[in-house]
């Protein structure tokens, strides 16, 4: 499990250089992926491990999903997310292009929120610029530094001004058993508190503060049958004030970074209601960022007998997209299904940290292969040669093939479910890459 690490969020608006800073402080190229059926994306978050103070970065651009209508709002949006969850935010603008009111308006939301900024000038790509790029730019009245993204220039001493301002971290603390961390995530009101008081019911409650950060986040913990079970970053949930939380508890970030620290995430829905636009996104996200998650639909004592069918269909309808994650009806208040929760997580956690032998996986190839040739994509046809699993946490399969643009979407379906059935994967989310022999 990850540690609690600061977080440092990149925020800016768009094509100002946000990804490529992030790419060149993570030190590593975007991955070139040869897949065609989308199943590898590139991630918003990145873990720097190699500087003296780790932290985890969040690209706030990759958060944009749709395209939306007022891009302004969604980069307000964005900011105001970012506000909430970072220790540091690097406010990236392109020297280039001058200071625009975009800049401004993200600029008077930075400036409010009383955190720390560093202010990134981008595409100063020589010292030479510096002068002549940078210098309208300290009228904002922030830390400032000229960077070029994309050839490397200025990037250690934004380093240095990154580590000087970020949190120590302390230790963990060292306890010798096992552990499960969950995080609970969902709207204000769906159950989370009800039902982590549901779960911990009559054993032993640890609470202790989040070492590192700046937000009042504090992890509880029980201990069950020599297992620490952890639920991570519990803020809001067992400080009642609401003053400010709906935005707090609800941002993208701030849930993301809590599913990261966990081995599973459970997720919240209150079953009484819709399903809302923000639940979906939020799980799509868990999707994405390939997070193992259990989808608990609370607050089913409030459904009418009658109706809890066609509810459950609706709910598993609306879920289709990440048909891999269980989905289990409970109600915290009533204690219905709350003890499913605890075996559901062990086993997914299990799957997650498979690793198949590449001999069963070769066999596995064979077999369905045969039962099912890949189709002809403009007379060629598709030829794998090999399967190797890359990783765990989630699985991480590699097929190595004649050339990846002949995989169609349906045949990478299949494969996936070939290798969920035949290995018990079922829950886990999984990472399918096919690789040309080049
Ligand atoms: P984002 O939308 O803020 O994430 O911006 P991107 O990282 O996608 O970059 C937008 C464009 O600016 C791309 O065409 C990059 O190649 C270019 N770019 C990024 N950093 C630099 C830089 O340091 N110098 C120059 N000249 N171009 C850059
Ligand atoms: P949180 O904001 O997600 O932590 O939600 P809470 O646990 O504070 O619950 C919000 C409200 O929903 C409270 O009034 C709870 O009593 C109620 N609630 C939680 N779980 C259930 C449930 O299973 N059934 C019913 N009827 N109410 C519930």
């Amino acid at each position: 499990m990850t540690a609690s690490l600061p977080l440092v969020a990149i925020v800016g608006r768009p094509n100002v250089g946000k990804s490529s800073l992030f790419n060149r402080i993570l030190r590593q190229k975007k991955a070139i992926t040869h897949d065609r059926s989308g199943v590898t994306r590139d991630s918003l978050f990145g873990e720097v491990t190699h500087l003296e103070k780790p932290f985890t970065m969040v690209d706030t651009g990759g958060l944009v999903l749709e395209t939306p209508q007022e891009l302004e709002e969604e980069i307000l949006e964005q900011a105001r997310e970012a506000i909430y969850a970072a220790d540091l935010i690097l406010f990236v603008v392109d020297g280039r292009q001058g200071l625009t009111g975009m800049d401004e308006d993200v600029c008077a939301y930075l400036r409010q929120s009383g955190k720390d900024v560093v202010l990134v000038v981008n595409k100063v790509d020589g010292p030479e610029l510096e002068e002549t790029l940078a210098t309208e730019f300290y009228a904002l009245g922030f830390p400032l530094t000229c960077v070029s993204a994309a050839h490397g220039f200025g990037i250690s001493v934004l380093q240095d001004l990154i580590e000087e301002r970020l949190p120590v971290v302390a230790a963990e603390e060292k306890d010798p058993r096992p552990r499960l961390a969950m995080a609970m995530l969902g709207r204000p009101n769906a159950g989370k508190s009800s039902l982590i008081n549901a779960l911990v019911g009559t054993n032993r409650l640890i609470v202790s503060p989040v070492a590192g950060t700046t937000r009042d986040s504090v992890d509880v913990s029980f201990v069950r049958e020599g297992t620490r079970y952890v639920f991570v970053d519990t803020a809001g949930i067992r400080r009642r004030t609401r003053i400010d939380d709906d935005l707090e508890q609800y941002s993208v970030i701030r849930a993301l970074q809590a599913a990261r620290r966990a081995d599973v995430v459970v997720f919240v829905l209150d079953g009484s209601q819709e399903l809302s636009a923000q639940d979906k996104r939020l799980i799509s996200y868990l999707d994405r960022e390939k997070i193992p998650f259990i989808v608990a639909v609370n607050k089913t004592d409030l459904i009418p007998r009658y109706e809890l069918r066609t509810r459950q269909q609706d709910i598993r309808d609306a879920l289709a997209f990440c048909g891999h994650a269980p989905l289990i009806f409970i109600s915290a208040l009533k204690q219905r299904g709350v003890n499913k929760i605890v075996p559901l997580a062990g086993k997914l956690v299990k799957q997650c940290m498979a690793r198949i032998g590449t001999g069963e996986l070769n066999r596995l190839v064979k077999m369905v292969t045969e039962r099912h040739q890949p189709p002809m994509v403009k007379g060629r046809r598709l030829k794998m040669y090999y399967l190797t699993q890359a990783k765990s946490t989630p699985p991480t399969f590699v097929f190595f093939v004649n050339d990846p643009a002949l995989v169609k979407p349906s045949y990478a379906k299949y494969l996936e479910n070939q290798l969920r059935k035949f290995f018990r994967l079922d829950m886990v989310p999984l990472k399918i890459v096919f690789r040309g022999s080049h």
